[in-house]
């Protein structure tokens, strides 16, 4: 049975040990440093402000042009992306955009300057474009008063592929080899005075904790050759922390490395620990730990380099999608400090075995970390015994006033080496870091004096509980709604956690028709895995097209009881039931999994969103059914409108997201007072089952609800009944018309059909959009759920100037997918829905190789089950797709620039409008995009999967469905009737109201 791999370091989040209370707990008294504190960050401010050092940087910039104002905006924009984009009528474009003021002709005059101005802004970041560049200028900077220490970071991050992997392995290398050999002949001090920093997730492609298992060994031999190479040459290591949902897997190899015998002389191993993740003080903990059993065998200490943190917004931002519990980081930023002084005092008292390194850029932190170190017993008492770090081009004033104060304390610039297509994601990170408003920086760059800046510098010192400023990820709609709660199975615990719940909820299921609560019996078929055709998992008893009669009947005849029932009672069953969903989480996993084949995560997000379908329509339900909508008129009348349930609905779904779309439909019809029978795809009849029996148990009447399993013959004989007053469908668009006709044929009312249907989804990709963003967003888009998705991408158009470079990334991400059984936690891609299906993929896989220009294939595939491998291939244009086909088959076209309105015409063309993607850092493109497409759901700079309930409401139109979209305002409305009421308030002999002067006058 799969398993995840447990790690062996778990920091678990013990949430009482990070509140301000037990955080002040940890930093102890501070009333014996804090007036030399206070009176050092004096010193310092008083040095920094009005320094020439931060004069032309860009701290300034950010004074001219404020972030969060339009202007800081289009600099911070213009900095990420113009360096990069290879066309000029794109930089122009770019250009003209975010400087309205150049718009026309001017942009292309303004263009070499604005060019000049933002490779200005990225060097100011980067140390030197080569290492020997670097080390030219280190020789420099380090005789400079004062010597300086350095630590090389070789740029380069989230490797895609196992080449970029290799090219950053082998840069790291090359780097300490021509580090050894600059100090080869030269004294002993320059040594210490030499590092390299290194990002794990820079030397692997797959450093993930899904992955671990299996890369483990990769990475750990990597960074072994990494360790001994940097042991020879006697200089430092740091491992850069990143994602807090790395952490267990980065201490994991760093205590790997620091137990290794061959490295126990080497002084010179260290890493980065990020003191806004509450788990800050517990990490240092287990480090400490690790250094004491290192220096017990006889090994040197280990270096800890303590950050803030430099991933922010990029974690509050995953923590809310994920509808996390708690934040993986502080969102109170003194609790950040706090936490960061925590942690100082606790690495000072183990002198013995580590060596501190506080990198900061804040003067207060600056000046409590060496207040604490003058404290008896503190750091200063046996100096250089701990070392300061800054980034190479910010905290430069701050660090020569340290000079002046403090020549005795030893500081290291972090220098960034790279050119600049490897900039990007670092200089993003610092500009954010620099215009964010709770950053020193940024409040450095806006104060006039010095007590302007540090007036409430030390109050986190007293930091006690307040009100949060950011709603917890399951509160964000919160009062009307709670978030589906998930977890974070990018955490090699959680994920560990859940892969064993699911493997413990498999059992043989069993399902068959359930009408007026009674299970029908009859004869069952069998139920094999898609993912193991030897594995059979249950049994499905289908119902006969008289059970399709007596569910019509119990359901015409429950229709006004259930209609009778308040809207707020019906809204008060479908929260029950989302509550029972997401306690029986791991079942319905486990029924996704084994029935349909789908992964851990995609089987985790069907479940949620089933969750946030029931809680959305229960709230839009209360909001627009609850009450009459009165209406003006003439006076002395009284007119309401009010929503009814139609009747009978039947509800008709497919098996790719076989919790979300069936709840959502059945939910959706119940609520606006409906009685329903539903029909699940035949494919995925047991997990219907299951989510019926739960229906039942939040406690809507047997009568009103009644389940169908069966085959394309039940869903037309239900459909032909003429008491059926509605139809939710999603599925093929032939299916949908076949509805129709039946429809169009049969007695009685005509009803609404509601159908959500396919789509032949195209990705526009122009030259300015960053290739690795994009590169994660194709493979998600078009291979995830192995590309089952009606959003799925079909067609991928890049511009031709950057073609050839993203083809490559995505062949080597390909190269890394790994397809297999779902129930693994390393599977990234599981089988087809069956046999049938992957036998028309493969049918089309043979017609496109002898037709188009194969990109590439992942694999291998397991031998038996259905899988098909994600396959890539060139094509001239979207013509030449025949229609939707549901697998990981990617088309790509490229295009130039000036094609791109005829692109768009070509997407319309097929008919559909299901989704599309745009990326491009063109705000004008993709608006000239968005007026000429006629899609339901278009995403930028982003992938094209995934819609959020109430937040993407989603479907399509043309070909791709009639509307109106699934988890949006307007969709309950579409399953009632409307019904106005009116009364003549003046049949009595007059208006009162009017006489008493309260109704206006018409
Ligand atoms: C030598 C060096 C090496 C570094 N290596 C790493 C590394 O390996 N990994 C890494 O992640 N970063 C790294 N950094 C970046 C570092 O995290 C940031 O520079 C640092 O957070 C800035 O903190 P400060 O004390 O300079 O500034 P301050 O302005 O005092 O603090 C800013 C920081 O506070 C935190 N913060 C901001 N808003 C909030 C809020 N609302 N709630 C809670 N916390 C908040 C964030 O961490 C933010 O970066 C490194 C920095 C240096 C100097």
């Amino acid at each position: 049975m799969p398993t995840a791999h447990p790690r062996s370091r778990d920091v678990a989040l013990d949430a009482a040990a990070a509140d301000s209370g037990a955080l002040r707990a940890a930093l102890g008294e501070t009333a014996s440093w804090r007036a030399q504190a206070e009176a050092l960050a004096r010193e310092l401010v008083a040095r920094t402000v009005g320094s020439h050092e931060t004069l032309f940087d860009v701290q300034r910039a950010f004074a001219i042009f404020p972030p969060g104002s339009p202007a800081g905006d289009s600099l911070f924009r213009l900095a990420e992306a113009l360096p990069r984009i290879p066309d000029r009528p794109s930089r122009i474009a770019m250009l003209a955009d975010r400087v309205p003021a150049l718009r026309g002709w001017r942009a292309a005059v303004a263009l070499p300057f604005a060019g000049l101005a933002m490779n200005a802004i990225g060097r100011q970041f980067v140390y030197a474009e080569t290492i020997a560049e670097a080390l030219r200028r280190a020789e420099r900077d380090a005789r400079a008063l004062p010597p300086r220490r350095f630590s090389f970071d070789m740029l380069g991050e989230g490797a895609r592929t196992t080449q970029d992997a290799d090219r950053n392995f082998r840069r790291t290398m090359d780097a300490i080899r021509a580090m050894e050999r600059a100090v080869g002949a030269r004294e002993a001090g320059l040594r210490e005075r030499l590092e390299v920093s290194v990002k794990l997730s820079s030397i692997h492609p797959r450093y993930d904790a899904a992955s671990h298992a299996q890369v483990r060994g990769e990475l750990l031999d990597r960074l072994k050759q990494i360790s001994s190479r940097a042991a020879a040459a006697g200089i430092g290591l740091t491992i850069d922390a990143e994602g807090s949902e790395s952490l267990s897997l980065q201490l994991d190899l760093f205590e790997a490395l620091a137990a290794d015998p061959e490295l126990k002389r080497w002084r010179g191993l260290g890493l980065a620990v990020q003191a806004y993740q509450p788990r800050a003080p517990q990490t240092v903990d287990a480090l400490l730990e690790i250094a004491a059993r290192r220096c017990e065998r006889g090994g040197m200490p280990i270096a800890v380099r303590l950050v803030k943190g430099a991933y922010w917004d990029a974690e509050v931002k995953r923590a809310q999608e994920l509808g996390l519990e708690r934040y993986p980081v502080f969102t109170d930023k003194r609790l950040t400090d706090l936490s960061y002084l925590a942690c100082v005092r606790r690495l000072s008292a183990a002198l013995d075995s580590v060596y501190p390194q506080f990198a900061t850029h804040n003067p207060v932190t600056l000046a409590c970390v060496l207040a604490l170190a003058d404290r008896p017993g503190g750091t200063s008492a046996a100096a250089a015994r701990f070392e300061c770090q800054h980034l190479h081009g910010m905290g430069g004033a701050l660090y020569l006033a340290l000079a002046a104060t403090h020549p005795d304390v030893p500081v290291r610039t972090y220098a960034p080496v790279g050119e600049k297509r490897e900039l990007f994601a670092y200089l993003v990170r610092r500009l954010l870091e620099n215009s964010a408003s709770s950053s020193y920086v940024r409040q450095a760059a806006r104060a006039k004096r010095s007590d302007d800046l540090l007036g409430t510098g030390f109050e986190f010192l007293d930091a006690g509980p307040r009100p949060r400023d950011i709603p917890l990820p399951t509160e964000l709609h919160m009062p009307e709604r709670r978030i589906a709660r998930g977890h974070d199975l990018g955490d090699s615990a959680t994920l560990a956690e859940w892969t064993k719940s699911v493997n413990e909820a498999r059992r043989t299921w069993a399902a068959g028709s359930l009408v007026n609560g009674e299970r029908g019996l009859r004869p069952a078929r069998p139920v094999v895995s898609p993912a193991r055709p030897d594995l059979t998992i249950g049994e499905v008893s289908e119902a006969t097209p008289d059970m399709v009669r007596s569910a019509v009947d119990c359901a015409h005849a429950s229709r006004v009881a259930w209609s009778a029932v308040s809207v707020l009672e019906r809204a008060a069953a479908l929260e029950r039931l989302a509550d029972l969903l997401e306690a029986d989480m791991a079942g319905l996993m486990a029924l996704c999994v084994w029935e349909a084949g789908k992964t851990l995560p995609d089987s985790m997000a069907d479940v949620r969103e089933a969750v946030d379908f029931c809680r959305y329509y229960a709230q839009q339900a209360r909001e627009r059914l609850g009450s009459p909508m009165a209406l003006p008129g003439p006076v002395g009348e009284s007119n309401v409108l009010t929503l009814h349930g139609r009747g009978v609905f039947a509800c008709i779904s497919p098996w790719n997201f076989p919790v979300a779309i069936f709840t959502g439909q059945v939910a959706a019809a119940l609520v606006a007072g409906n009685t329903v029978v539903a029909k699940p795809a035949q494919q995925t009849a047991l997990t219907a089952y299951r989510i019926a029996e739960l229906i039942l148990k939040a406690g809507i009447p047997p009568g009103a609800f009644h389940l169908l399993p069966g085959d394309g013959g039940i869903g037309r004989a239900l459909v032909a009944d003429p008491r059926i007053a509605g139809i939710a469908f999603t599925g093929s668009t032939d299916t949908a018309r076949a509805i129709q006709r039946v429809l169009a044929e049969r007695e009685g009312p005509i009803a609404p059909l509601i159908a959500e249907t396919g789509g032949l989804n195209a990705m526009i990709v122009d030259s300015s959009a960053l290739p690795e963003q994009v590169v994660d967003a194709v493979v998600a888009s078009a291979f995830r759920s192995a590309g089952q998705r009606c959003s799925s991408l079909r067609v991928l158009y890049l511009q031709e100037e950057i073609a050839p470079a993203v083809l490559d990334m995505l062949r080597g991400a390909m190269a890394t997918l790994r397809i297999g059984d779902p129930a693994d936690p390393a599977t990234d891609v599981g089988p087809v829905i069956d046999a049938q299906a992957r036998k028309e993929l493969a049918e089309y896989i043979s017609d496109l190789r002898s037709r188009a220009k194969l990109i590439a294939e992942s694999g291998p595939v397991p031998a038996a089950g259905s899988y098909v491998a994600p396959v890539a291939f060139e094509i001239g244009s979207i013509r030449e797709v025949p229609g939707e086909r549901f697998g990981p088959i990617l088309h790509v076209a490229r295009f130039p620039l000036e094609d791109l309105d005829r692109i768009v015409d070509d997407i319309n063309a097929t008919g559909y409008g299901l989704t599309m993607g745009v990326h491009t850092r063109v705000d004008s493109r993709a608006e000239r995009i968005r007026a000429r497409s006629a899609v339901g759901n278009l995403y930028v700079n982003r992938n094209m999967i995934g819609a959020v309930v109430g937040v993407q409401p989603f479907g399509g139109e043309g070909l791709s469905g009639t509307g109106p979209k699934a988890g949006g305002p307007n969709y309950l409305v579409r399953f009632t009737t409307e019904r106005v009421f009116t009364v003549n308030t003046a049949a009595a002999g007059g208006d009162l109201g009017l006489l008493a002067g309260t109704t206006a006058a018409t």
